[in-house]
């Protein structure tokens, strides 16, 4: 077996992945036209996940949102990443989504998340995956906004919702502005992460872990210019959700081999891999991982530890860690031993 052959089949859990992000072309195209969104000029219905930059990136994401709007929309799209996801190997995914972008063409906040968990049940049934979601709060808008739909989740309690992220552009807007949304969460026992040190200050992180209390850091790659933050996350073992090829395109000139990803794993971070927004991005779940090897030059026992560090990671209970640990790891280890340059 090579080793992306390797990196396909290993079992992965999925920690940074957006539904929103997620949508196939076609079915975003689809539903588009079903909702009577209109593709701007320079978005072309052929390939509408090509853009010049970041802006071209973010309209089009916009519009992916104004295009799901009714429970069968939302059931189609968690049921067809979940199958991608799946296929590769894929176990276990706590998915993050954005109900503030549903919210602008007016979607109840109970017909989205109804959908969703229909498209986890379905997904769950035909291909075994399991799926939790995250609530995503738009940190761009007004922290008020944040704020009630954090109550729209508090309101609308769903077993399979267990969680509230902070997402969109971080630089003119620090964590901090959301503290009321994360006190919120917390009071109601809700799990916390928050995309943060993509384009923000080291402090980005420790206002994250100590203010908002969260669990995980999505990203945190400007975390590496603060050496005692670091030294901290490390002895701490904070997990960081890393995705490879999504950021290497915004923030890091699509310099793949000088990624900041190498140095967090170098400087003893606690890295996991994932894929952001994959069609997006023309990525996948195993194509990060495999970029990770061509690139930044992991190998397998790398593999086998980013793996392991996603289970930790995640919100499950603590026996089902410690099983799936087990499990996985004597799994990946027999993988290791079917390599044709052996371990
Ligand atoms: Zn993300």
């Amino acid at each position: 077996m090579d080793l992306h052959s390797f990196l396909r089949a290993i079992p992965k859990v999925s920690l940074h992945c957006h539904l929103e992000g997620s949508v196939r072309a076609e079915t975003f195209v689809e539903l588009a036209g079903k909702h009577g969104v209109e593709l701007p000029e320079g978005v072309d219905p052929e390939d509408p996940y090509d853009y010049p930059d970041i802006y071209g990136f973010l309209n089009v994401y916009n519009l992916v949102g104004q295009s799901v709007r009714e429970r069968d929309d939302f059931r189609r799209i968690t049921y067809e990443t979940l199958q991608e996801a799946a296929e590769h190997s894929v176990r276990y995914r706590e998915m993050l989504w954005s109900p503030m972008d549903h919210f602008q063409v007016g979607v109840a906040y109970e017909t989205a998340i109804d959908g969703i968990i229909d498209g986890i049940r379905d997904a769950q049934s035909d291909f075994g995956i399991e799926c939790r979601m995250i609530a995503d709060i738009n940190r761009m808008q007004a922290p008020e906004a944040g704020l009630e739909m954090v109550q729209h989740v508090v309101d609308n309690p769903r077993e399979d919702l267990i969680g509230i992220g902070l997402d969109y552009a971080e630089a003119d807007y620090p964590p901090e502005r959301l503290w009321k949304s994360y006190r919120l969460a917390e009071r109601h026992g809700l799990h916390r992460t928050a995309h943060s040190c993509e384009d923000g200050p080291p402090r980005n992180v420790e206002t994250c872990l100590e203010l908002l209390g969260c669990e995980r850091i999505d990203h945190g790659y400007l975390v590496l210019g603060d050496d005692d933050l670091v030294q901290r996350c490390a002895d701490e073992g904070v997990v960081f959700t890393c995705c490879p090829v999504s950021t290497a395109w915004v923030y890091f000139d699509d310099d793949l081999a000088n990624h900041p990803i190498k140095d967090m794993a170098a400087r003893g971070l606690k890295i996991m891999l994932d894929c952001d927004d994959p069609p997006m991005f023309k990525t996948n779940p195993s194509n990060d991982y495999i970029v990770a090897a061509d690139y930044m030059g992991f190998g397998p026992a790398d593999f086998r530890q980013f793996v392991l560090n996603g289970i930790d990671g995640t919100w499950l209970d603590e026996p089902t860690k410690r099983r799936w640990r087990l499990e996985w790891s004597r799994e990946i280890d027999e993988l290791i031993t079917q390599l044709d340059d052996g371990p």
